[in-house]
């Protein structure tokens, strides 16, 4: 493809492809916390149920040209669709010039697309769904054979993720004897392991503890909630993963070079 076209070209291919796929992961957003099906029926307005005509469903366009309403019964439309769609735009468009074509771009895409629904319906539900964990960690675990980290690297991040936060949910269950970790976290690290192999998930770990400790201290600071309640951690797990994915390997490298 990059032979033929010229690099602005292609990168604005792989920014549309992203918007389209945006508004499918909107559709996944939406539906799998339901139960429902992500391929049938075709999308309607959540409010009034009346189906979408084409001109609506355009990423991004449809929401700013119907200015964030229902064009029969005026409900307001969650800007969360227009926020999907950008950022997958993005991540598709970012990831084409970052990766350049391959099988490492297709396993990113993949990873990057997972997490973008996972951190959207943990923030609002509380629920990282089996359906997008488990096949996840299959997808990450396959990819391994072809890219970027190896499937021995893979094998470790999958087991050693997975069990660690496993570890942690059954020891906080044992001392409080409440859920403080649901066991759809060591599931998305299992994932997340599984896509970058064991460094980068120790990594992702760290990071997202330390965000998850400034914003959940944040909140309680402005009085906005307790420590428990804060955020849901696999958000923290989505954004330790992204980081570690664009620039873990420097981090990793530069922190080991102490040794
Ligand atoms: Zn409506």
């Amino acid at each position: 493809m990059t032979d033929s076209l010229p690099p602005l070209v292609a990168l604005v291919f792989a920014g549309a492809f992203g918007a389209i796929v945006g508004s499918f992961l909107n559709v996944c957003i939406h539906r799998l916390p339901l139960g429902a099906s992500i391929v049938w029926p075709s999308s309607a307005c959540p409010h009034c149920k009346r189906e979408l005509a084409w001109y609506e469903n355009i990423p991004v366009a449809s929401y700013l040209l119907l200015r964030a309403r229902c064009r029969t019964c005026k409900a307001p439309i969650s800007s969360r669709y227009p926020l999907v769609e950008a950022l997958t735009c993005a991540m598709f468009a970012g990831a084409w010039w970052y990766y350049g074509p391959g099988p490492l771009l297709a396993s990113r895409l993949v990873f990057g697309s997972a997490l973008i629904v996972l951190f959207a319906i943990d923030l609002e539900h509380h629920l990282l769904p089996n359906v997008i964990t488990l096949p996840g960690i299959v997808a990450g675990f396959a990819f391994s054979l072809i890219a970027e980290p190896g499937w021995i690297a893979s094998m470790i991040g999958l087991l050693a993720g997975g069990g660690v936060l496993y570890l942690v949910a059954v020891a906080y269950y044992r001392i409080r004897h409440e859920e403080g970790l649901g066991m759809g976290d060591p599931k998305m690290l299992a994932m997340i392991g599984a896509f970058l192999g064991w460094k980068l998930t120790l990594l992702t770990l760290l990071v997202a503890s330390l965000t998850g400790t400034i914003v959940g201290l944040s909140l309680i600071a402005v009085g906005r909630g307790s420590l428990k309640y804060a955020l849901p951690f696999g958000c923290f797990l989505a954004v330790g993963a992204l980081v570690s994915a664009v620039a873990g390997q420097p981090i990793v490298d530069w922190y080991l070079g102490f040794f």
